[in-house]
């Protein structure tokens, strides 16, 4: 195809006023995440890499949450990289030259990018369908800038097709400047519709924390930071503020959330979706909450970390919810109850009224040894159900008996104070921080090593969130350590195969820990039938309890327990 100067000449300029508008919308949005604190996302790059590569370039999270949508998005994105090249290609040739040549690999290229046009027009296709003919319940309607969008692929791809196989040489010229200028404005939409996610996700997914729902420590020995938690937009993360950028608006976090399943008015979309409008308005003075974030609905949230854990477009949810949460309890701002369980935590080193003492009961009910420096090698973390709750001793009378038959050398602490999780999740960081440092003096005191844990919560604070206070030991869930006596052969097992069960997943032993196979391991090593949920593994339904909404009041819509 033959062009003439003039046409060149009107390419060059609406290709240089499509690269500048394009520029000044990303220096604005750069801006924006200026507004945001620093903090270091470009450690462990290798890791990172590889995380990209698989989540990313190959797409491995987006397909194995939804098979068929994932694989129709998937095409979508790999058309568009395959496309990226082919671009180039394409423009060279408005100015008589070619990036691949005229020989074998351009029509290798080609017929690549024949069928991946064909594919990525299927691939649009059913996005349409599903968006406007399904009406998926958990996408926002309506959505113009999604009609756009749609129709600007199907433009580029027919277009594409066309050039391929049409020698007319009118219709074909026709075809390459309505391809040119689709591509060109495809450009400059982009950063301005919610499809901005186009250019964000591989860098969000990149700067993801490795830790599900990671709790950066407040710095609370520099008062001169007055870092109490999140308040102002410039008390988030650069990240934070990225993560709104990122968010395709796909409704899989509002779709896996029990607080918004059960009738509530909290939706993780909404979160990220308000820090966004907060920062697109440049809002930098007015404080979040109520202004753009209901301060109820903070307190709805169980941490469950299922929105965090199935978002595809590595958008964190939870260091949002409970940075909040801390200012608000900085403020003197949380509900009545969670005022009940500090003062406990206080006065009793127990979330509830206990005397400390009670807990010598249970030691001596079940004859449980005390750790001893030097000579114990675990140390059984009892924490506070166990404790303190008539109910959950069974649990605890239960492992006892299975670590004294396996003839495991343990010992509890003669006095046990909270890991201090309830504090944090509820906000309270000054409390946890120094419930923890009182701990970890005592456990370093007496040289504890390996640390058994008989709860979710308490494994994830002792075994992750410690470690930020040099407080580093082996961490062991009860379940995962049955399993390796059992493997190591120090457990012997009773079969019975009359019973059926049914495994509920913790979501801090699941999603957070990603141990799902041992217990059920467990369970069918004994003959037990088991019986799968219907949300299992790291898409198990939360029992409503965690997050410090345990000892809330659960005013708003159902139980989620129910
Ligand atoms: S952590 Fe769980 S309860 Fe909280 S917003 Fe996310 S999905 Fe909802
Ligand atoms: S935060 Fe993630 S899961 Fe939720 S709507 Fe946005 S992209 Fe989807």
């Amino acid at each position: 195809m033959e062009f003439l100067l003039f046409e060149k000449i009107i390419l060059l300029i609406l290709i240089l006023l499509s690269i500048i508008i394009f520029l000044l919308q990303v220096r604005k949005i750069i801006n924006n995440l200026r507004l945001g604190k620093y903090e270091n996302r470009f450690d462990k790059a290798g890791k990172r890499l590889k995380r990209f590569l698989s989540q990313v370039i190959f797409q491995s999270k987006v397909i194995s949450n939804r098979p068929i949508v994932g694989f129709s998005h998937a095409l979508v994105f790999w058309g568009f990289l395959f496309f990226l090249l082919g671009t180039l290609n394409h423009f060279a040739t408005g100015f008589g030259g070619t990036l691949f040549g005229y020989g074998l690999f351009n029509e290798i290229y080609s017929s690549i990018l024949t069928i991946i046009s064909i594919l990525v027009l299927i691939g649009i296709i059913s996005l349409a369908v599903r968006r406007y003919i399904i009406k998926s319940p958990w996408l926002t309607y309506p959505s113009p800038e999604s009609g756009i969008i749609i129709s600007l692929i199907g433009i580029l791809m027919v277009t594409y097709l066309i050039l391929r196989f049409y020698h007319n040489g009118t219709v074909l010229k026709t075809s390459w400047w309505i391809h040119s200028i689709t591509i060109l404005f495809f450009l400059d939409y982009i950063p301005m519709s919610k499809h901005l996610h186009l250019m964000v996700c591989p860098f969000n997914e990149f700067f993801k924390s490795f830790t599900l729902a990671e709790i950066r420590p407040l710095d609370l020995e520099n008062l001169e930071k007055e870092d109490f938690g999140i308040n102002l937009i410039s008390d988030f993360s650069w990240k934070d503020i990225l993560d709104g950028y990122a968010c395709i608006l796909c409704g899989r976090c509002t779709e896996q959330c029990p607080a918004y399943n059960s009738s509530k008015e909290l939706n993780p979309r909404e979160i990220v979706l308000s820090v966004k409008e907060a920062v697109r308005k440049r809002k930098i003075d007015k404080p979040l909450v109520e202004n753009f974030i209901p301060a109820k609905v903070l307190w709805q949230c169980t941490t469950c970390g299922a929105c965090e854990s199935i978002c595809p477009t590595g958008v964190e949810h939870l260091p949002k919810i409970i940075g909040l949460r801390r200012f608000q309890t900085a403020e003197s701002k949380f509900p009545s109850e969670a005022s009940t369980v500090f003062k406990n935590l206080e006065k009793n080193f127990n979330p509830w009224n206990y005397n400390p003492e009670n807990r010598n009961d249970i030691i001596k009910k079940l004859n449980i040894p005390l750790y001893k420096k030097d000579e114990t090698e675990y140390l059984l973390w009892m924490g506070c159900f166990s404790n303190y709750d008539q109910e959950y001793q069974k649990v605890l009378s239960a492992l006892i008996n299975v670590l004294f038959a396996a003839k495991v050398n343990f010992g509890v602490l003669e006095q046990e104070k909270c890991c201090g999780e309830p504090a944090r999740r509820l906000g309270n960081e000054f409390l946890f921080q120094s419930l923890v440092a009182e701990n970890i003096e005592v456990l370093n005191s007496l040289n504890v090593k390996k640390i058994i844990t008989a709860c979710p919560h308490g494994y994830r604070i002792l075994k992750e969130e410690y470690k930020d206070f040099n407080g580093n030991f082996d961490v062991f869930h009860h379940s995962f350590f049955i399993y390796e006596l059992i493997m190591n052969g120090k457990l012997k097992l009773k079969h019975n195969n009359e019973i059926s069960a049914v495994y509920q997943d913790p979501c801090y032993l699941s999603r957070y820990a990603n141990i799902t196979a041992e217990p059920r391991k467990i369970i069918t090593k004994t003959g037990i039938n088991l019986k799968e949920l219907k949300r299992t593994k790291n898409k198990s339904f939360c029992c409503g309890g965690g997050g410090g909404t345990f000892f809330l009041e659960e005013t708003e819509g159902s139980r989620i327990n129910h």
